[in-house]
Parts: structure tokens; C-alpha cells; sequence
């Protein structure tokens, strides 16, 4: 039976820190820790996950900022929104929440987030500090991942780690967290040739395609350690990911479950960037640096 990648756990475990960063921070700074999250429009599901977030912040005492803009707001408006984040002294973070209602383009309002308040670590600098080894904000969902192998003693070094998957919002971060953790990287895409046979090859196998139960058992290689980032509501109600999980539960040596993978870190790992911010802004000691890849 496959040791189970708790994400739900470890972001419980995670929050206790955060919390105690939080209580030990305040007095030195003077404020708690702010995130403001962005929503636009009333897509049902962005509604949702903006719930989440607020009562994760409440959870380890970040205060919530949230803005909540008409779907017919012009462009303009939501730049002055974003600058005036920018600018307020409470904010230490800032997500814009996606996908934004037609019409919008969200490229050039990502880009006018200040990157040390980038909250998802998406911003184009931050990429850049990744991959070149700099400290800044993280990717979340790639960031909770190295920390959920990190929990349970799965050190990459010298091992052979296959993502399937290229976006910027996990396929391509994930891979250059892995390879800065000394594992040698394969990326796969939608028109790699032979996938079975290059996954086979995994001692880490990350898969983020957005296809539902697309990795089967002749996928793997036995003993391997398996990380679906994929999430995915079944037409006959509840959801899977990206990996048959049935098929692949007696073979390998680790999975993470979905639910309750990697979808909890993710939202644990906003909260990550947004209190390491606030203790970098106002110089504060802290013990989170195990927590950026
Ligand atoms: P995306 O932007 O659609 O990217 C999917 C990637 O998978 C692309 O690079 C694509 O290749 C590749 N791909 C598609 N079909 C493939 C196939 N048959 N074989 C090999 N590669 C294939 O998706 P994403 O934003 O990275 O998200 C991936 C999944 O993770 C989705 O299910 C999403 O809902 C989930 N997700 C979960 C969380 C979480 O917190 N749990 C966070 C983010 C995303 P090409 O580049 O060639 O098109």
C-alpha cells in the first residue's frame, strides 16, 4: 500500500508555523500580516476559492483585504485597484484571482503587481529569481509539492524526476524546484512521444496535464513516488486527478490523494509567501526557510 502524501495534514501542520510567526511578529511590526485577494466578476467557482482563502488567513491571523469587482469594470480601474495595493503600507501580498471574466486581459495587470507583493509568485521577476536561484515569492502549487516530498524524509537529489506537464502556473516552476533539489529533470508535454516509457523512468513523477485519470499502472515503475497535481469533478460527482489512482495505489512507494494532495498546499503556500513578506519587510526573524524551494 502506497504511503499516502497527506496534503491536507501537512497544511494543517503548516499553519500552526505560520501562526506562531504571526504572533511572534506583531508587536515588532506593529500590524499583522495582509493579504488581498482580487476577484472580478462572479465566476461561482473563483467565489469558492476565495472563501478558502479568506478563512485560511483568519486560521493563522493574516488580515484579508478582499475586493470584489463588477465584471464590467474597465481595465483602467482594475490597474488603480492593483496600484492601490501597491501602495497601501497594510498590504503584503496580492492575488489577482483568475481566470478574469471575458474580455480582460490579465497579462498586463500581473504584471503591475509589485513583485515583492506577488502573492502566487507568478510574476515574471519572480520567475526569473527562481530560476536563477534568487530569493522571492514561490509558485504555490510547485512550492507545496517540494514541501510535502520534504515532509516525509523524499529527498530529489540524484534522482530521476519526469513532470508531465509544461504551464507556467505548475509544469514549468515544478520542474526547476526539482532540479534546483538536485533531481535530473524530464519535462513532458502533449506531444512527447511514448509517455509510458519516460515515465517508467520516474523515481518522481509529478503529473500536472489536466487530463483525468490519465496515468495508469503502465505508467510507472514500481517504488515510485507519485504526485498528482491534476483535480478534476467526475460527471458522476466527486473528483479525481490526473492519476488512476486505484491502478497505481499498489505499485508505487508514495501518492497524494485528491482530494487532499496538493489542492490544501496550495493555499497554504499563498499564506507562506504573504508571512515571509511581512517578516522581510519589517526585518523579523523567522524559521521558514525550508519552506522556499
Ligand atoms: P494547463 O495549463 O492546461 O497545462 C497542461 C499541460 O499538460 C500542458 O503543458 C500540456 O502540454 C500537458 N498535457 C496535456 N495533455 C497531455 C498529455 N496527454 N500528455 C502529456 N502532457 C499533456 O494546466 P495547468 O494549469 O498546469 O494545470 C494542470 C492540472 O492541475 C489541472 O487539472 C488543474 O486543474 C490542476 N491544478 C491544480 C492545482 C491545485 O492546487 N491542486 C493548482 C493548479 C492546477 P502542451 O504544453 O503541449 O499543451
Amino acid at each position: 500500500m502506497a504511503l499516502r502524501l497527506d496534503g491536507k495534514a501537512l497544511a494543517k501542520e503548516l499553519e500552526q508555523r505560520l501562526a506562531q510567526q504571526v504572533r511572534n511578529g506583531c508587536a515588532q511590526a506593529g500590524r499583522p500580516p495582509g493579504l488581498a485577494v482580487l476577484r472580478v466578476g462572479d465566476d461561482p467557482a473563483s467565489a469558492v476559492y476565495v472563501a478558502n482563502k479568506e478563512k485560511a488567513c483568519a486560521r493563522v491571523g493574516v488580515e484579508s483585504f478582499g475586493a470584489h469587482l463588477p465584471a464590467s469594470s474597465q481595465p483602467q480601474t482594475l490597474l488603480k485597484a492593483i496600484q492601490a495595493l501597491n501602495a497601501d503600507a497594510r498590504v503584503d501580498g496580492i492575488l489577482l484571482q483568475l481566470p478574469l471574466p471575458e474580455g480582460l486581459d490579465e497579462t498586463p495587470l500581473l504584471a503591475a503587481i509589485d513583485p515583492d507583493k506577488d502573492a502566487d509568485g507568478l510574476h515574471t521577476l519572480n520567475l526569473g529569481r527562481l530560476l536563477k536561484g534568487e530569493p522571492g515569492p514561490r509558485s504555490c502549487t510547485p512550492a507545496g509539492v517540494m514541501a510535502m516530498l520534504r515532509s516525509q524524509g523524499i529527498d530529489p537529489s540524484g534522482k530521476r524526476a519526469v513532470v508531465v506537464g509544461r504551464s507556467i502556473l505548475v509544469g514549468q516552476p515544478m520542474a526547476l524546484m526539482l532540479q534546483a533539489a538536485n533531481a535530473t529533470v524530464t519535462v513532458a508535454h502533449s506531444r512527447t512521444r511514448d509517455l509510458p516509457a519516460l515515465t517508467r523512468q520516474a523515481d518522481i513523477l509529478v503529473v500536472a496535464a489536466g487530463r483525468p485519470e490519465m496515468i495508469g499502472a503502465e505508467h510507472v515503475a514500481p517504488g515510485a513516488v507519485v504526485v498528482d497535481v491534476g483535480i478534476h469533478r467526475r460527471p458522476e460527482g466527486g473528483l479525481c486527478g490526473d492519476v488512476n489512482a486505484a491502478e497505481l495505489e499498489p505499485l508505487v512507494a508514495a501518492l497524494s490523494p485528491v482530494p487532499g494532495g496538493v489542492g490544501p498546499m496550495t493555499v497554504t503556500m499563498l499564506l507562506v509567501n504573504t508571512v515571509l513578506a511581512w517578516s522581510r519587510r519589517h526585518q523579523l526573524d523567522h524559521d521558514l526557510d525550508d519552506l522556499v524551494p
